[in-house]
């Protein structure tokens, strides 16, 4: 079982395959992959996704002075979005589908001042539930997921 926290249970829907290097993109796609398969538990903090993360410092988010904070933030608020709390277990398939009843209020309070919302932009103008659309590019581009 794969572990996510809260905003990652929001932002991995749109994820296409980018990420800050190699060895990161191919965690996010094995995490992915857990998560459709043994389904996803539900942390407070850094999770798998942020395992292999080069800000990830010693399970501190250090994307930048103020990040941990507001991760932390925007953690609860995928969570008080999604109704579920940190220790809770649920199938991908789950959370997948509670997406398009929250993003208006998740685009309007996390997208607007999220520093990758050019990455995802189209994939949420498109974004359809219950299609797969994670791409298995890596990509050493340094733009998030
Ligand atoms: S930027 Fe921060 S929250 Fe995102 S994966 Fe890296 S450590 Fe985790």
């Amino acid at each position: 079982m794969v572990r996510f926290r809260g905003h990652h249970l929001i932002c991995l829907h749109f994820f296409k395959g980018e990420g800050y290097n190699r060895e990161f993109v191919e965690n996010l796609l094995r995490a992915l992959k857990d998560a459709e398969r043994t389904g996803v538990e539900v942390v407070d903090g850094a999770d798998d996704v942020c395992a292999t993360c080069p800000h990830n410092s010693s399970g501190v988010c250090a994307y930048s002075s103020t990040a941990d904070a507001e991760i932390r933030e925007l953690d609860k608020l995928a969570l008080n979005l999604l109704s579920i709390s940190p220790g809770s277990k649920v199938s991908w398939s789950e959370i997948r589908a509670k997406i398009p009843e929250i993003m208006d209020v998740w685009r309007q309070k996390a997208c607007t001042t999220c520093d990758w919302r050019n990455v995802c932009h189209a994939e949420r103008s498109n974004h359809r539930v219950g299609s797969s659309k994670h791409n298995s590019k890596a990509s050493n581009n340094p733009r998030d997921y």
